[in-house]
């Protein structure tokens, strides 16, 4: 307390936001600290840490200086604030009780995946967590599926029911200890335990592991309590297993992803490079969809109709325990539910739901709070492309450019996610899925009201999409009128342009070329293959796809047949048709008929319906068990680099309109000539390539941009995004691509929001 200390002291406050709570970021700071020979103290808010910090000058600026750089790597840290203050002549440095703070937004972990530290001790028969579960610490384990309010403490954790034994509590509290203030912290004596149930059997522990890796050797089918909710595991190179396992779930062809026990094994079947490899062994641990094998094949009923395989590894330490030694290079892992329902997270919930698939459960009493299904990603030559982002992502937001007002978002109807903005941030809720029925519904409203719980934030204002009919859009009034909030109605493909370039930190404007199935058109009719000029305050409707009737409307989406019916008539024209009603085709006849008179036949200007036409043409599909299945089916077998089949480009009174008819006449002279169809289908991806770079340079041209966004589920498809990214540069133009969201329907509800905020005041 002497004057002539503090005289040679200075002292800051440090205050960093982001996720650097449960992660071991204080425990971090007080090593920091020591090394340093400083004092202070740190405590938790709800938005981040603070510290105070002080001793002598060059060691609090270095103590300042090496923060960001050498933090957990679990860490996520947004922003550093260092102020100076007086220093307070503390003695040593002590870690405070968490404060909650009335504002701001609160940071939340994503589930990580089990780290190497852990790995080792699993592994170890001298350490006291030998094979044990459940093993995490600060470093990894269950975050965002386990957690209930904030901030993070056990008490509002699913860990809450379970007593520390006194080595854990030693090491929670023990500041240099890995799991000290790791929630969800346990061992053998004081944990969470397996279980597992086949009927009127049950088995415990080490045995109840046993028994379900026996069921699984036998090609028996087992519901798996995991991370975020159930898989469905069985042997993946059991072909009549898989094939049993289709027939319960009621899922035909839909690609099913596997878990292989390791790289080399998953190696075996599919092509991985660095990167592939890279992304598999994060800490997110994504399910990666990489090439496959030349040979050595999965079962052929994994996923039918694409050249690739969707493979994660181990990321649970109860998966590790699974997959080890078991003999099988592969499991299948697939979501835990009925064809499209959202997955099962709680034991008596999955026993009743999954009792006609699962022939046994793997079971364990730690309660997952929310679900949260796999995320989903694919390398391109341009970086991966985020085709469902849930688990290892998701809580944590997207960074904008700027700050916005609260607003909530709630997506589309495919794929849905919601977004909730908070200064300049975007939370994106985990992947809920297609919002067609019921248990979706609740789904969205239990996650709805998990985020608003755990963000803190009250949303000002709601955005939707502009259908009528969508059940968002019903949710969406529903909440505005109960809480007395403007709504905002934005276009489908506006979202997505606007998405994109929230995604990418730009303001615009921008061409868009935003591809997918089907929008709300502003017109009425459906959209599906725009070019759009503008940013999230407005856009123009520059260019579109020659609209063709879907006959049937929804039912033209399930029977591509019919798509390749109607491009037919509209390419050959009178001549075709008259063959139809000269053929045998009692259906075909019937969609003539339809077409001719215009009955239910609304008009499309939709890239997936066109891919699912060709598809159709080239006689892969004919009816589609699931949206894309087509598309996906044509990338598959597509040559790369093939020249491209005349296409048009017409300027008419609402603006420019690409026609594929040449395209499409070209194509059926080619498949009446033998054409091998994996030459047609590289040609197709070739002309719609260009067809879409030559739109973008008229645009580019007339409306003096080099700015081009690309955003729909289209650009899933590898060959069209790496090849209209490569064609767009060399036209000298910036083609940008989305960097975090999926380019589908699961980035929409960031557009929405963006699109509101533009237009609020
Ligand atoms: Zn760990
Ligand atoms: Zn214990
Ligand atoms: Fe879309």
């Amino acid at each position: 307390m002497t004057a002539d200390r503090t005289d040679n002291r200075s002292a800051r406050r440090v205050t960093i936001e982001g996720i650097v709570q449960g992660v071991g970021f204080r425990p971090f700071v007080h090593r920091l600290a020591r090394e340093l020979g400083l004092a202070g103290s740190a405590h938790n808010f709800t938005g981040g840490v603070q510290i105070d910090i002080e001793g002598p000058p060059e060691a609090v600026e270095e103590f300042v200086r090496r923060l960001p750089d050498e933090a957990p790597p679990v860490s996520v840290i947004e922003s550093v604030r260092a102020e100076t203050i007086a220093p307070t002549d503390f003695e040593g440095f002590e870690i405070v009780a968490s404060r909650a703070q009335a504002s701001g937004p609160i940071f939340v972990s994503p589930d990580v995946s089990v780290c190497e530290d852990c790995r080792r001790e699993l592994a170890d028969p001298d350490d006291r967590r030998f094979r044990h579960p459940f093993i995490n610490c600060t470093n990894c384990g269950p975050r965002f599926t386990i957690i209930k309010g904030v901030p993070y403490d056990r008490p509002r954790t699913s860990m809450a029911d379970f007593v520390m034994c006194p080595d854990c509590r030693r090491e929670y509290e023990d500041i240099s200890d890995r799991r000290y203030h790791a929630q969800p912290v346990a061992c053998p004596r004081c944990g969470p335990t397996l279980r597992f149930v086949k009927g009127s059997e049950i088995e415990h522990g080490e045995r109840a592991l046993r028994a379900a890796r026996e069921m699984l050797l036998n090609g028996e089918i087992v519901a798996v309590k995991g991370l975020g909710g159930f898989h469905l595991a069985v042997d993946a190179d059991n072909d009549d297993a898989v094939r049993r396992l289709r027939e319960r779930k009621f899922r035909e062809a839909k690609p099913l992803a596997v878990m292989a026990p390791d790289l080399d094994t998953a190696r075996s079947f599919a092509v991985i490079d660095d990167a592939a490899a890279e992304l598999m062994a994060s800490p997110q641990s994504p399910i990666v969809l990489v090439p496959r094998a030349e040979a050595d094949l999965l079962a052929e009923s994994i996923a039918p109709d694409t050249g690739t395989y969707g493979v994660m590894l181990p990321y649970t330490p109860l998966h590790i325990l699974l997959l080890q030694n078991l003999d099988i290079r592969a499991l299948v892992m697939t979501s835990g539910n009925l064809s499209d329902e959202p997955l099962c997270i709680d034991n008596s919930e999955a026993r009743q739901r999954l009792s006609r698939i699962a022939d046994a459960f793997l079971l364990h009493d730690r309660d997952i709070f929310i679900g949260c299904d796999d995320s989903v990603v694919r390398p391109t030559a341009r970086g991966p492309i985020t085709m469902r982002r849930a688990r290892g992502y998701v809580p944590f937001p997207v960074r904008l450019g700027s700050e916005v007002v609260p607003l909530l978002a709630v997506g589309g109807h495919l794929k849905n996610t919601f977004c909730i903005t908070s200064g300049r941030n975007a939370f994106m809720s985990q992947h809920i899925g297609d919002l067609a029925d019921i248990p979706a519904l609740e789904f969205f409203e239990r996650s709805l009201a998990h985020f608003e719980s755990l963000l803190q934030v009250t949303p000002e204002g709601i955005a939707c999409d502009l259908h009528p009919d969508y059940l968002s859009t019903r949710v969406a009034e529903r909440l505005a009128a109960e809480r007395d909030l403007p709504l905002v109605r934005v276009q489908h493909h506006h979202a997505h342009l606007a998405a994109c370039l929230a995604d990418n930190h730009e303001r615009g404007p921008a061409i868009g070329l935003t591809c997918d199935g089907t929008g709300y058109g502003a017109d009425g009719t459906i959209w599906g293959c725009e070019v759009l000029v503008g940013d999230a305050s407005g856009y123009e409707r520059f260019a579109h796809l020659r609209p063709v009737p879907l006959p049937g409307g929804e039912a033209a989406i399930d029977e591509p047949w019919r798509m390749a019916l109607v491009y037919s008539m509209e390419a050959l024209g009178e001549e075709f048709a008259e063959m139809v009603r000269r053929s045998e085709h009692a259906g075909r006849k019937v969609i003539v008929d339809m077409i001719e008179r215009k009955i239910n036949c609304p008009l499309a200007s939709s890239a997936g319906r066109l891919f699912d036409a060709v598809a159709a043409l080239l006689d892969l599909h004919t009816r589609a068990d699931y949206e894309g299945q087509g598309p996906m089916h044509l990338e598959a077998i597509a040559t790369r680099g093939e020249l491209p089949y005349e296409f048009g480009i017409e300027r008419e009174d609402d603006g420019y309109v690409l026609d594929p008819l040449p395209a499409i006449r070209g194509l059926l002279a080619d498949v009446n000539a033998l054409i091998p169809r994996e030459r047609i289908a590289g040609r197709f991806h070739t002309t719609f390539v260009m067809m879409l770079a030559e739109i973008a340079s008229i645009a580019a041209r007339e409306r003096d941009l080099d700015l081009v966004a690309l955003s729909g589920g289209t650009f899933n498809n590898v060959i069209v995004v790496e090849d209209l990214m490569d064609e767009l540069q060399r036209r000298g133009l910036r083609p940008i691509m989305h960097q975090s969201l999926p380019p589908g329907d699961g980035c929409l509800a960031l557009g929405q929001a963006m699109v509101a905020h533009a237009g609020w005041r």
